[in-house]
């Protein structure tokens, strides 16, 4: 084999069809730990989104104990299968503001920027036009089909004017660039056949005869040869103790909690971390595993009136439920088809006000503190810069929350919910993803500090008001009856300082992850933390990249997935260029 790349996934499924359409004279192989399951229906059927989690479809990862957030510990759903996580993801698609991949570049990427990201962005889509959406930053042919949903709830009609009388404008042209204000979200839905459309059944099928695609094969380690003071990769070991030679470069694809693992167990990384896992150092690189960071969300929800149905129905009732199934697999507009369309983005000005912004900055500032931290500070930039969006609110149709559906028998079963989920676009909290032991059996110490600083706890706060905020403003405050997540029992609509301690409480209880780890083996210059250089070789090899979300310095605001195989696509183009320079 010339080209190996380990993980099917999101990233490695990109990158392996545009080597071997780009290469044509070369062998790639992918490997992929899980299975193929181009007939599953929970990864199909777009309404079915989030029912993979938990299954054999996901590596079932947790964090440690989170301090932060009263010693809670964190799901890390991750897709172990092919496609990866977008297999598993809840298909939102969208992207982040121009100063954000710009970020990357000042950070010490030459040539990753705005343009070349959104350029490799095109590629990825093939958006179909719709009269609520316009032309700016979409892809008209690539291999990944996008949509705005055919299908938008009546009561979700008033999403929109609700944002606007909260001064928020109406944004058709959330692609390009400019992402802040209140929209109809593209999906990943495939307008053929109403299916999700996703890593594996987009871009796979578009591959050359020339890649070979093995499933159910973990990949354990990757075999080094010292040469002239670098490391060469030859190759890779699996679990089963095979080795499968690479005559040319060897590709992690394993995401942002598995690559930084298999650095590790093949000797790459820091020295204590190696020492304490029993492996031996082949590479110092401290910075394997190290600058994680991620999105978390905090969820309010709203107990619909009885005149609008909501996709609760889809729990509460079984006979409704398998006539719209039914009517999903006959190709017929069904409640399976939606995966969500009403979101906003927004600066903390828009937000809380000027004054209210120049608060959380000040926080902001005093949780980075003197750091010298190259990430922290530009983060710090970012926070500064009124392009940026620092907060994201999802219309999310049904009930999602902590405090759970109402059970059979309790008297709301049967009602229809819908809950607002602020994102954090830019929490200041940074951790690590290291390997346990040298066993590959062991599941990796995920620990993101999520909530460690008070900026992170006031920007979670402020979100959770805000959305109350949202929900009271008309029109959406005629659609619904009463507030069922916090509701006023836990957290009173008043404002004194015993309230104060309430919105506290309940966000240290209730914020969860948005599922967006990034950064743990960051394009970064090696003396600043970094693990890949601008062309995601690792450092101190010539021929082992990394090319997933485990590469992004830092992370940027909206959900990660068009960044994600935005990374392939310019990887891609990268190493077929070296490739062809070899000749
Ligand atoms: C539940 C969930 C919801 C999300 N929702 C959204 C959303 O709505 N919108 C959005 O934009 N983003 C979303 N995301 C984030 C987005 O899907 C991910 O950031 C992105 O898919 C990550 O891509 P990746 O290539 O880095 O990793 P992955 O896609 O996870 O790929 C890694 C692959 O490597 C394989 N692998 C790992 N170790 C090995 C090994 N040793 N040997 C062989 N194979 C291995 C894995 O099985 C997997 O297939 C969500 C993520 C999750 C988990």
């Amino acid at each position: 084999m010339i080209q190996i790349v380990v993980g099917g996934g999101t990233a490695g499924s990109a990158l392996a069809t545009r080597l071997s359409q780009g290469l044509p004279g070369a062998s790639i192989l992918l490997l992929e730990a899980g299975p193929s399951a181009p007939d599953e229906e929970r990864i199909n059927i777009p309404g079915r989104k989030g029912s993979t989690l938990g299954t054999v479809y996901d590596w079932n990862f947790t964090t440690v104990a989170q301090p932060g957030a009263n010693s809670r510990v964190f799901s890390v759903p991750r897709g172990k299968v092919l496609g990866g996580s977008s297999a598993l993801n809840l298909m939102s698609w969208d992207r982040a503001s121009v100063a954000e991949y710009n970020a990357w570049e000042a950070l010490g990427n030459p040539g990753w920027n705005w343009q070349s990201m959104i350029a490799a962005m095109k590629r990825v889509e093939t958006f179909a036009p719709s009269p609520h959406y316009g032309t700016t930053g979409v892809g008209t042919s690539g291999p990944i089909k996008t949509v705005i949903n055919r299908l938008i709830p009546t009561h979700q009609e008033s999403w929109i004017p609700t944002m606007n009388t909260l001064g928020v404008p109406f944004n058709k042209e959330s692609l390009g660039g400019n992402p802040l204000g209140v929209m109809y979200q593209p999906s990943n839905i495939d307008p053929a056949t109403w299916t999700r459309s996703y890593a594996a059944n987009g871009y796979l099928p578009n591959a050359g005869s020339n890649l070979e695609v093995v499933t159910g094969v973990r990949v354990a380690k990757v075999n080094l040869v010292r040469c002239a003071g670098r490391f060469t990769a030859t190759g890779v070991t699996l679990q089963d103790g095979t080795v499968i030679q690479a005559r040319k470069e060897v590709v992690l694809s394993a995401g942002s909690i598995q690559s930084p693992g298999l650095l590790e167990l093949s000797g790459i990384g820091r020295e204590s971390v190696l020492d304490d896992a029993d492996i031996d150092q082949v590479i110092n690189l401290p910075g394997v595993g190290e600058n994680l960071q991620d999105h978390f969300r905090i969820q309010g929800s709203f107990q619909l009136k009885d005149n609008y149905t909501s996709f609760d129905i889809l729990r509460s009732n079984a006979t409704l439920a398998s006539e719209q199934l039914a009517l999903w697999r006959a190709g017929q507009p069904s409640l399976y088809d939606y995966t969500g369309s009403g979101y906003t983005f927004l600066n903390w000005d828009k937000t809380v006000g000027a004054s209210g912004a120049s608060t959380l900055r000040s926080l902001a500032q005093q949780a980075v503190g003197a750091s010298s931290n190259l990430v922290d500070k530009k983060r710090l930039g970012l926070l500064a810069d009124s392009s940026v969006p620092q907060l994201e609110v999802i219309f999310s149709d049904g009930y999602t929350g902590v405090k759970g559906y109402p059970a059979a028998g309790a008297p709301l079963f049967g009602k229809g919910f819908f809950t607002l989920i602020a994102g954090i676009m830019h929490p200041l909290s940074r951790g690590s993803v290291h390997v346990r032991t040298s066993s590959l059996a062991d599941q990796p110490v995920i620990n993101p500090n999520y909530l460690s600083n008070e900026y992170d706890i006031q920007a979670a706060i402020t979100a959770i008001k805000y959305i109350r905020k949202i929900a009271n403003t008309a029109p959406l405050s005629s659609v619904w009856v009463s507030e069922y997540e916090p509701g006023l029992a836990a957290v009173p609509a008043t404002t004194t300082p015993a309230d104060e301690a309430k919105w506290r409480e309940f966000a240290l209880a209730t914020t969860l992850s948005i599922f967006h780890p990034v950064g743990t083996c960051a394009m970064l210059p090696r003396n600043k933390g970094g693990v890949v250089n601008p062309k995601l070789v690792v450092y101190g090899t010539t021929n082992l990249r990394v090319v997933d979300a485990s590469i992004m310095p830092i992370l940027v605001s909206g959900h990660i997935q068009t960044a994600v195989y935005g990374i392939a696509e310019r990887a891609a183009e990268l190493i077929i260029q070296d490739a062809n320079k070899r000749r």
